[in-house]
C-alpha cells in the first residue's frame, strides 16, 4: 500500500524465485495448497478511504497482500439503479455478509430496522451446507451478531456461530465511554487480541472480525494525523491476527484465506462523513493473501463479490436458490480440494 511497502514487495517477488531464500522472507509460498484444509477469515475495518490506506504505512496489510493481493473496490451498488445502497456501515457489512445489495437484504441504515433474512448470510450458507463447519465472530459492535447475522433467530437460520466475542461496548464499567472514543480503541485491541488467540488455539474454518476505531476517529477529526494514527493502530491489530494465521499455516497444514476490507470511504470535503454516492465514499479496497485471484480482482470488485470468493476458497457451494440470489461474482478461482472438512 505505502510506497516503501511496494518497493519491499518488489524485492520480495524477486526473492520468491529462490526457494533457498524463501523461508527467510515474508513472501507467499507458491506451493501446492489444494490438499490442505481450507479456512477463511474476513476482517472489516471501518471507514478507511482507498486513498488514505494507500498513503499510509500499513506493513501488516502489505504483508497480507504480497505483490498482487491489493485492489480498489466499491460499495453502494449501481448509482441511480435499484441496487443503489447508502455508503453506511451496517449496509456495507450486510452486503458482504449476504453477497447482495440493500434492495435485497433491506438494511439501509445502522438501525437495521427490518433485515430480510431470506438473503442468507455467509455463516448460514456455510452451516447449512456443512453442519460440522466451525465458525467464530469477533466484533466491536454487538449488533453485527444479534441483528445482521441474527445468530440464534429462527428466521435467520438459528444458531450459526460456535464462538462469539463481542458486546464490550455495552460494558461501561470496564470500558467507560469517552468522547475521544478511547474506549473503542481499547475494545478493538481486545477484539483483535482475542481473535488472534482463538485462531491460534482453535483455528475455526470461517471467522469474521470487525474493528471500528478508524471510523470513529474519521467522524471526529476528518483526515489528518489522527486518522493516520488510527490506521496504524488498525494495521497493528490486523497484524496480530495475520501472525496467528501464519503460525497455523506452519504448524497445522492449513490453507488460510485472509480478506481485509472496509465498508465505505469518506466525503471529499472533510473526510468526516459518509453515506452518499460520491466517488470517494464509494471507493473501498480489498487486501488478501489469496494465491488464486482471477481477473475479477483487478476489475474493481464490489463488496458483494467477497462472499462468493470466500465460499470458493472453502469449496462450499450454496443451495441453488441462494446462489441465484447473489449479486456478487467470485474473484478467487475454486480450489480443487475436498469440501470444507
Ligand atoms: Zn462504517
Amino acid at each position: 500500500m505505502c510506497g516503501s511497502g511496494l518497493v519491499r514487495l518488489s524485492i520480495c517477488k524477486i526473492l520468491c524465485a529462490s526457494a533457498l531464500v524463501f523461508a527467510l522472507t515474508n513472501c507467499h509460498p507458491l506451493i501446492e495448497t489444494s490438499t490442505r484444509i481450507p479456512k477463511a477469515i474476513f476482517i472489516i475495518v471501518d471507514g478507511i478511504p482507498a486513498d488514505i490506506i494507500e498513503s499510509s504505512q500499513t506493513p501488516n496489510l502489505d504483508s497480507i497482500a504480497g505483490s498482487h493481493g491489493y485492489t480498489r473496490s466499491y460499495v453502494g451498488g449501481e448509482i441511480g439503479g435499484m441496487t443503489q445502497s447508502p455508503t453506511v456501515s451496517a449496509v456495507g457489512y450486510n452486503s458482504l455478509l449476504t453477497g447482495t445489495w440493500a434492495n435485497k437484504h433491506n438494511v439501509y441504515t445502522n438501525r437495521i430496522e427490518n433485515p430480510n433474512y431470506s438473503y442468507w448470510d455467509i455463516f448460514r450458507i456455510a452451516r447449512h451446507q456443512n453442519l460440522d463447519i466451525s465458525t467464530a465472530l469477533f466484533s466491536t459492535w454487538q449488533d453485527n451478531r444479534t441483528r445482521l447475522v441474527g445468530d440464534g433467530l429462527p428466521e435467520a437460520g438459528g444458531s450459526k456461530l460456535d464462538y462469539a466475542f463481542d458486546g464490550l461496548e455495552l460494558d461501561e464499567a470496564r470500558f467507560p465511554h469517552d468522547e475521544a472514543r478511547e474506549f473503542i480503541r481499547a475494545i478493538d485491541n481486545a477484539v483483535s487480541t482475542e481473535a488472534a488467540h482463538y485462531l491460534r488455539d482453535v483455528g475455526p474454518e470461517l471467522s469474521w472480525v470487525y474493528l471500528e476505531y478508524t471510523d470513529d476517529i474519521g467522524h471526529i477529526y476528518g483526515e489528518g494525523d489522527e486518522l493516520t494514527a488510527a490506521v496504524a493502530i488498525m494495521d497493528a491489530n490486523v497484524g496480530k491476527i495475520w501472525k496467528a494465521v501464519q503460525d497455523r499455516q506452519k504448524t497445522h497444514g492449513e490453507n488460510w484465506l485472509v480478506v481485509v476490507t472496509t465498508d465505505h470511504g469518506r466525503d471529499e470535503e472533510t473526510g468526516k462523513s459518509h453515506g452518499g454516492q460520491s466517488l470517494r465514499e464509494r471507493t473501498t479496497w480489498i487486501a488478501t493473501n489469496s494465491q488464486r485471484l482471477n481477473s475479477n480482482f483487478e476489475n474493481l470488485p464490489g463488496i458483494v463479490d467477497i462472499l462468493p470468493s470466500i465460499l470458493d476458497h472453502l469449496a462450499i457451494v450454496p443451495p441453488p436458490r441462494i446462489a441465484a440470489q447473489l449479486d456478487g461474482v467470485s474473484f478467487i478461482d475454486r480450489q480443487d480440494n475436498e469440501p470444507a472438512r
